[in-house]
């Protein structure tokens, strides 16, 4: 699952959406099933997505139980290779590369992954700053 800020350019509101890949987002947009929930134009625009925020929502398919943990497996591998392509690894620097983006406000710099202790993330989260985990799963060629 990817998260994409998008915007309308006819209104400036600007919403969150799920979408199963970028392609799909591609897809719905030219079919022009993509329009604004408050003017529904079709004049919609994705925005840089908001760093180190990805995670899939309770109300995503990814919890659904009905779904076999096959297509769970694929979905989260999809979703990591998508971060891994455009997101900077920075390991055990997460809570402190999170930081100095949240404090010198770079807007359009790319996002972060990595890892982070519970009281990391506690610790950026007291400070206000919004860190998501999601699960990872190990790559096997089975
Ligand atoms: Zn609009």
């Amino acid at each position: 699952m990817i998260l994409y800020k998008l915007i309308c350019k006819d209104c400036e509101i600007s919403f969150d959406s799920w979408f199963a890949s970028s392609k799909e987002y591609e897809k719905l947009k030219k079919k022009k099933f993509l329009n604004c929930h408050a003017c529904d134009s079709f004049n919609i625009q994705k925005t840089l997505m908001s760093p180190s925020v990805f995670r899939p929502k309770n109300n995503t398919k990814i919890d659904n139980q009905s779904l076999n943990s096959k297509i769970i497996k694929k979905t989260i591998v999809e979703y990591q290779n998508f971060i891994k392509k455009n997101f900077d690894y920075v390991g055990e620097n997460f809570a402190y590369e999170v930081r100095s983006k949240h404090y010198k406000n770079k807007k359009t710099s790319r996002g972060v992954y990595g890892t982070a202790s519970k009281k990391d993330l506690k610790e950026l989260n007291e400070e206000g700053i919004k860190v998501e985990s999601m699960p990872w799963v190990k790559n096997t060629t089975n």
